[in-house]
């Protein structure tokens, strides 16, 4: 087991934790204590809401103003999976063999849990201790309860592989404190959490609400929608040579959600974006330009460290093409120009990935569908 007090050090995680405690009173608080208990209170009108600084009560989801939320809400519910429904005995027999991996696979495959087992917990804290108390929108918040409940499946996916597998679990837990490409990109993001969790942060400045609207963009954008691909890819290239099929899959069914976190981040930024028109300046823009630069830089020195020689038909180079692809497709998804013009997708398998009922049949061990109220249906 993983021996906390080796390493007991102050961490963001910690100051993450203990920020709970002190969360100021948030909106749907604040929202039904100042309600005056003998004045009949004024029934929510759907077009008063607001994504942000909102003053119609979030403790009611009807009537509907952002339908697409609540349709994202309902189609993440539709996607439920849990990890352990994922046969690993497979995996398990490929990694004991002491032929079955070469060095470069088993290091792709430390690697990428190294990061994703605390990556998912930065997500979720990020959601449920910053961005959560600032969106005044219910339909919004119903979707990030059950993205919040994802992160937690994605963690206890990583956690699961890592536990079958029988890696060292302090080793891959370490990781994001020991393992430099790892750590960067985790230093990149948490100044975006910790600063809409301070307890004294409010939105309803402008400086204010361009700081949420920064953090909003670097999770969905650059965290969810950039950060996840180089390791996302590796364990898929791993699954199409038949080889790591369960953890393939885990992978496969977290892509899903995560594309599903990605889109409705950007639909959340648009909204906003739409509703706060002078957020969106010169200036703003050029300081977003640059910590998309910054993010494709962290996440190719992700890809040369986790691949210092080509392996499964991929190399780091690869990638320098890939996400200055993906960083386009996001820039332009929110409005801004693409940042690298004419780049192609050297993986074009990538994006068929997303759509598991396309790719039902790929892996051995695979999911017919996943809808809500039943289980798996097995072939
Ligand atoms: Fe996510």
């Amino acid at each position: 087991m993983l021996t906390w007090d080796e390493e007991v050090k102050p961490s963001s995680q910690n100051s993450l934790a203990g920020d709970l405690q002190n969360s100021r009173t948030d909106a749907a608080t604040s929202s039904a204590s100042s309600a005056d208990d003998s004045a009949p209170k004024r029934r929510v009108n759907a077009a008063d809401k607001r994504i942000i600084n909102g003053q119609t009560d979030v403790n009611q989801l009807v009537p509907f103003k952002y339908k697409w939320a609540w349709e994202k809400y309902l189609a993440t519910c539709a996607n439920h999976w849990m990890p352990q429904e994922v046969n690993m005995t497979r995996d398990i027999a490929l990694w004991k063999d002491p032929n079955g991996l070469t060095e470069d696979e088993r290091r792709i495959i430390k690697r990428n849990l190294g990061f994703f087992v605390t990556a998912d917990s930065l997500a979720a804290n990020n959601i449920v201790l910053g961005t959560y108390r600032h969106i005044t929108a219910p339909e919004c918040r119903q979707f990030l309860l059950r993205q919040a409940f994802e992160e937690a499946i994605h963690t206890h996916a990583y956690q699961y592989i890592v536990e079958s597998l029988g890696l060292d679990e302090s080793e891959i837990f370490n990781a994001y404190n020991e393992v430099k490409s790892i750590r960067d990109k985790d230093e990149f993001l948490i100044p975006f959490i910790e600063a809409i969790m301070d307890p004294n942060f409010k939105t309803g400045t402008t400086e204010t609400d361009q700081t949420l609207l920064k953090s909003l963009i670097v999770f969905a954008c650059l965290m969810e929608g950039l950060f996840f691909y180089v390791g996302f890819t590796q364990i898929l290239a791993l699954g199409r040579q038949n080889k790591m099929t369960g953890a393939a899959e885990q992978y496969q069914y977290i892509l899903r959600d995560e594309s599903m976190h990605c889109n409705f981040g950007i639909d959340l930024i648009n909204q906003l974006k739409l509703e706060n028109p002078q957020l969106w300046t010169a200036d703003f823009k050029n300081e977003i330009k640059a910590l998309f630069m910054k993010a494709v830089e962290l996440e190719y020195r992700y890809a040369e460290d986790t691949m210092p020689r080509g392996v499964l038909g991929l190399n780091a180079s690869m990638f320098k093409g890939y996400l200055r692809y993906i960083a386009n497709r996001r820039a332009t998804q929110i409005g801004l120009e693409p940042l690298f013009p004419n780049e192609e997708n050297p993986f074009p398998w990538m994006s068929e990935m997303i759509d598991l009922k396309k790719e039902r049949n790929f892996f051995e061990t695979r999911v017919i569908e996943y809808q809500s109220g039943g289980a798996l249906s097995w072939d």
